[in-house]
């Protein structure tokens, strides 16, 4: 056995957002030892974050004291349309990336493998490999946000569509006349029950003066009602904000229970920044609504659970996937 092979113990993950970048530094076993996060700076174009983005990397080893030859893999979880095989990001508005070739990129820069993957699939693999869904044939995962991301594994393997990611459970339509949807059609499950439609919501109801806790802590600005403000409003005693949540997560529970009567999933995993502020009221309501809606057979056959990586769940998820791609 090379020298190189015996060293190449670390793995690197990356979860590449519109905003803000995050790389971690995992060990053999997959133990986080080294973390950076830096804004993502959009506006500066795709080669400056690129480079960004390439040395994040770079200081997260120095910092660590791993060469880059020690790394066996590198893997990048990012939202918006991808060429799964060939590891391009075909668009990041918020970045201006078109036709991005991240995954050639690293591999000059690094001199390993690395795989660009959706960022929510990335997020449910995590959690299937290290998380709430450990080991399970078949676990669903669902991330309510500003958007409602969602990501399937199927026995050990990230399902996927022919050269992008698929299981876009936020754009499944629910209501034919519901509200319009940032995909161009209307009554998705997104723009009914996301983050954003809840705090929309929310925002009414502070305004008609039926949400005075919401109203004393945020205002009426939308930007200002993000999940911590929903779920303090709701712990003060705002009914109506409480309701406005548990409408919504009814909404996303009946959407899954359609997922469940085609998949039979074992786990369904609820995530993001919206559940982890009230994740008993999202756990109680999903898996209640789900239930009711799903047929008999399928009734007792799954678990609801709420996802335990929190930030991590992308940037591991994606390099477990590194490695997984390489057997
Ligand atoms: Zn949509």
């Amino acid at each position: 056995m090379s020298k190189k092979t015996n060293d190449n113990k670390y793995w690197v993950g990356v979860d590449l957002g519109g905003t803000k970048m995050l790389v971690t530094l995992l060990d053999q076993s997959f133990q986080p030892c080294g973390r950076k996060r830096k804004k993502t700076r959009g506006q500066r174009g795709k080669e400056a974050g690129l480079s960004r983005m390439i040395d994040s990397i770079g200081e997260t080893l120095e910092d660590g004291g791993v060469a880059p030859d020690q790394i066996a893999g590198i893997g990048v979880g990012c939202p918006g349309p991808l060429d799964l095989d060939s590891g391009i990001v075909l668009d990041m508005p918020n970045l201006g990336w078109k036709n991005t070739p991240v995954r050639e990129r690293l591999e000059k820069a690094f001199g390993c493998p690395a795989v660009v993957m959706n960022d929510v699939d990335a997020g449910v693999y995590g959690e299937y490999r290290f998380g709430a869904a450990r080991d399970v044939r078949c676990a669903i995962g669902v991330f309510p946000g500003t958007g409602i991301g969602g990501g399937c594994v199927y026995e050990g393997r990230v399902l996927r569509g022919k050269t992008g990611s698929c299981m876009e459970i936020g754009h499944v339509p629910v209501d034919p006349q519901g509200a319009l949807c940032g995909c161009g059609q209307q009554g998705c499950l997104e723009a009914m029950a996301s983050r954003l439609a809840i705090s929309s919501a929310a925002v009414a109801a502070a305004y008609r003066g039926e949400a005075p806790n919401l109203l004393a802590a945020a205002g009426t600005d939308l930007s200002n009602i993000r999940s911590g403000a929903l779920a303090a409003s709701v712990k003060a005693g705002d009914k109506v904000v409480e309701r406005i949540l548990r409408d919504a997560a009814r909404l996303i529970g009946w959407t899954c229970a359609g997922v469940v009567n085609m998949l039979a999933p074992d786990c369904l995993v609820l995530g993001g920044g919206l559940v982890e502020a009230l994740p008993d009221l999202f756990r109680e309501e999903v898996d209640r609504s789900v239930r009711a809606r799903v047929m008999p057979a399928y009734r007792d056959a799954f678990e609801v659970v709420v996802a335990k990586l929190g930030d991590d769940a992308t940037a591991v998820g994606a390099a477990a996937w590194a490695e997984h791609s390489q057997k």
